[in-house]
């Protein structure tokens, strides 16, 4: 676990390879981010989600698949979805839900998802997963702790509708690292609250009125 010691002109960082000293840090080191524990902050996860997948071998299912298939059910997964697209000679299976619920019915979920989604197979091989951050809006104080900015699932910048984090990660990773290489920290608040802000933020608030409207087992089919 690295030590992160903010001092007033720089952050001195001790890790197991040595002890380090930056002029500013960026932490990007995911929803459990070591960095926020250094420094006795709460994770930016709101009420967390757990997401899984696995990739299949496509030859193992009974049909082409050449399309996204999202999956909708409050039943069986509440605040979440299942997913299943292709990916080369894979087939991409998924499926996120609240954490509570995916702590108590992980093999209900396994089972059911594996149904939908492949069918015909009985269980889905290799599956991998972690945690993803749910918050209803940014914690615009948590951002910036003096020199160190936090960016990406360790600031909770998440997108609250499909869950998407990735290009936010990239979006907010890229505008600390500049608001950090010009040494104007605050200017990071404010690009963030311009840009990626509102992806969780209106998505969040989405998210909640499809809780309430969603109907079960309704099924959306796309192209991709
Ligand atoms: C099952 C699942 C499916 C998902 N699907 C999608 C999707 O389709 N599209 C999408 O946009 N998002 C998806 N997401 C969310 C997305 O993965 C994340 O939002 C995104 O990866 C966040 O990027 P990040 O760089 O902030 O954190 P991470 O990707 O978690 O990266 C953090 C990195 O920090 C490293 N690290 C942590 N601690 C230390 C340490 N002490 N020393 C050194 N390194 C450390 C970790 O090893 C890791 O490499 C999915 C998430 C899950 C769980």
């Amino acid at each position: 676990m690295p030590k992160v010691k903010p001092q007033a002109d720089c952050v001195e960082l001790v890790t197991a390879k040595g002890a380090y000293r930056a002029s500013y840090v960026i932490a990007c080191d995911g929803a459990v981010s070591k960095v926020a524990i250094s420094l006795g902050l709460s994770p930016a996860c709101g009420k967390p989600v757990f997401g899984v997948l696995a990739e299949v071998d496509a030859r193992e299912l009974p049909w082409t698949m050449d399309e996204l298939h999202l999956f909708y059910d409050p039943e069986v997964l509440p605040r979440g979805y299942a997913w299943v697209f292709p990916k080369g000679d894979t087939v991409n299976v998924g499926w996120c839900c609240g954490l509570e619920y995916f702590r108590e019915n992980r093999r209900a979920i396994a089972k059911r998802t594996a149904s939908w989604a492949a069918p015909g197979l009985k269980e889905l091989p290799r599956m991998r997963g972690g945690y993803i951050p749910a918050p209803r809006d940014l914690d615009k104080e948590r951002l910036i702790q003096g020199r160190v900015l936090f960016a990406g699932d360790s600031a909770g910048v998440v997108e609250q509708w499909f869950y998407e984090g990735i290009f936010l990660a990239c979006w907010s990773g890229y505008l600390a690292g500049r608001a950090a290489a010009k040494g104007r920290p605050k200017d990071y608040l404010k690009e963030v609250m311009k840009g990626p802000h509102g992806y969780v933020y209106y998505a969040a608030k989405f998210a909640r009125s499809r809780i309430r409207t969603q109907r079960p087992c309704s099924r959306w089919l796309g192209s991709v």
